[in-house]
């Protein structure tokens, strides 16, 4: 986590504990096992998107793409187990990332994403990150017109904020786009070849209805 990260850990305001799918890319997978010299599915699970997930204004109204998308094929992403309260397992009770050298591409990205245009935007779940509240006066998921950011002053404040260049920030979206691709293509083997849990349990999703 960044210093600011770290503050809003310490305040409990943090994305960590918030109880969305803690989105992992198969080479995050890798890269954390490798960190921690654990198995893959010691921490990952191929499980449903959480309740948390579908709530929020990208996913229901999809005006672009976003790597919710990846759950369209069956409702499932891989992802990082969570405590009993939707909490990342990473996370130390005093905020602390446990994996932060070996953190998802997620995590160093939100509360950032791509527009279809390739320029560096607010990810639409970003009403749960306090440094994007303080800048844009976002304070809730339908206040999502106040993501809007014609002149990028908001962004480029967030980025400082986040500890990011907008240049190092467009290549970690970047390299989220090329492992997307690849967890499109080869997440099926990834799940048999680490014999990742695929929990049976089904959540009520309405993909189709959108
Ligand atoms: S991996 Fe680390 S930074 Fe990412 S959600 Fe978990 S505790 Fe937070």
């Amino acid at each position: 986590m960044s210093y600011t990260c770290l503050e809003c850990a310490r305040q409990g305001r943090d994305c960590c504990r918030e109880a969305h799918a803690k989105f992992l890319t198969l080479r995050d997978a890798v890269r954390i096992a490798g960190f921690l010299r654990e198995p893959v599915n010691t921490f990952a699970v191929y499980d449903f998107l959480k309740d948390k997930d579908r709530e929020e204004y990208i996913y229901i109204n999809r005006h672009q793409n976003y790597y919710y998308d990846l759950a369209l094929r069956d409702e499932r992403l891989l992802q990082i187990r969570q405590k009993s309260d939707g909490s990342c397992i990473f996370q130390e009770p005093t905020g602390p990332c446990r994996i932060y050298p070996a953190r998802p591409l997620i995590c160093r990205t939100y509360p950032f994403w791509l527009s279809s245009g390739g320029e560096i935007i607010f990810d639409g779940c970003s009403s749960d990150c306090p440094i994007v509240c303080d800048v844009t006066g976002n304070d809730g998921p339908e206040d999502i017109a106040k993501l809007s950011d014609r002149s990028g002053v908001a962004r480029a404040c967030a980025l400082e904020r986040v500890g990011y260049s907008r240049g190092d920030m467009k290549k970690f979206l970047d390299q989220m786009m090329v492992e997307i691709e690849d967890y499109r293509e080869n997440i099926d083997a990834f799940i048999a070849e680490n014999r990742v849990d695929v929990p049976a349990s089904a959540s009520a999703l309405c993909l189709a209805a959108r």
